[in-house]
């Protein structure tokens, strides 16, 4: 039997990383094929926990201010990271690739890894080649700091690399805004984002497409962070084949 992934957890203290712990250490305990190596957390050395554990994954569930403070001290150790923290801006992502490159380490970014979200946004693609006009609205936690979330900005830019044919029709002549924000930002493709933040709410989100007479309504919602935890897993399973950088859990399916 092969010897089992040791997986290392950032933001193991956090909402999403103590579900990852939990997680692991019961597919651990279940399947042998993973083990839970290390859990770290703000004021923790990283390198060191890391090197102590022999870690060979780290699980990134932090904030967007140090996850690629952490990307930067797991490559070099050879360590993969399955990133689940938001807010990556383009110019991170161009420095990933090159670190996973350099290291010849992989790396998962994967915005969302409810299954359930993933399919959204593959549904969302379809639907975008066929009907332009959309628009997107997320709902999220009240303590969630990044907007919009990292699932919107991902399936945005899905949609507008799928809108094959027919242009958006854009807002009427002469439209405005009485107050700043009113229609959302603009994402990818110039599709507009709104971005709600509630308590009540882990993670949803609803993709519109309007056409001539009608409506259609992608919907997705993770109601516990449990719905995050397969992808997870299946991430670890399947870090050792990932190539360089990997950009969403679709890629995993
Ligand atoms: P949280 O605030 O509950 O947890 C973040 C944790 O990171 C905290 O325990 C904090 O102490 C810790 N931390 C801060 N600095 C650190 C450091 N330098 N090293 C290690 N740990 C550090 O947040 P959360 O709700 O668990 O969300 C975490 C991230 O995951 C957010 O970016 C959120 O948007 C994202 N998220 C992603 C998915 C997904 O499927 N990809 C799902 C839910 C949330």
């Amino acid at each position: 039997m092969p010897e089992p992934i040791r997986v290392a957890v950032a933001g193991a203290k956090g909402r999403m990383g103590r579900e990852v712990v939990r997680a692991v250490s019961e597919a651990s305990a279940a399947e042998a094929d993973m083990t839970l190596a290390a859990e770290v957390d703000h004021g923790d050395d990283l390198a060191t926990a890391l090197r102590d554990a022999r870690a060979d994954v780290l699980v990134d569930f932090t904030v967007p201010e140090v996850v690629m403070d952490n990307l930067r001290t797991a490559l070099p150790l050879r360590v993969i990271p399955l990133v689940g923290t938001t807010g990556l801006k383009p110019a991170d992502l161009e420095e990933l690739r090159g670190l996973c490159a350099q290291y010849h380490t992989p790396c998962l970014i994967a915005p969302n890894f409810a299954l359930g979200a993933v399919l959204l946004m593959r549904f969302a693609q379809e639907a975008a080649r066929f009907l332009p006009d959309v628009e997107i609205i997320e709902m999220h936690h009240e303590r969630k700091v990044d907007a919009p979330s990292g699932t919107a900005a991902r399936t945005a830019e899905m949609i507008a690399a799928a809108r094959a044919s027919g242009t958006p029709k854009g807002d009427a002549p002469g439209a405005f805004e009485t107050f700043a924000g009113a229609r959302g930002g603009r994402a990818a493709g110039e599709i507009r984002v709104h971005s709600v933040r509630l308590p009540g709410f882990v993670a949803s989100q609803e993709v519109i497409f309007g056409a001539p007479g009608q409506r259609l309504s992608l919907r997705h919602d993770s109601i516990d962070r449990a719905s995050f935890m397969p992808g997870v897993l299946l991430a670890v399973r399947r870090a050792r084949s990932l190539g360089g950088l990997v950009i969403g859990l679709e890629n995993l399916l």
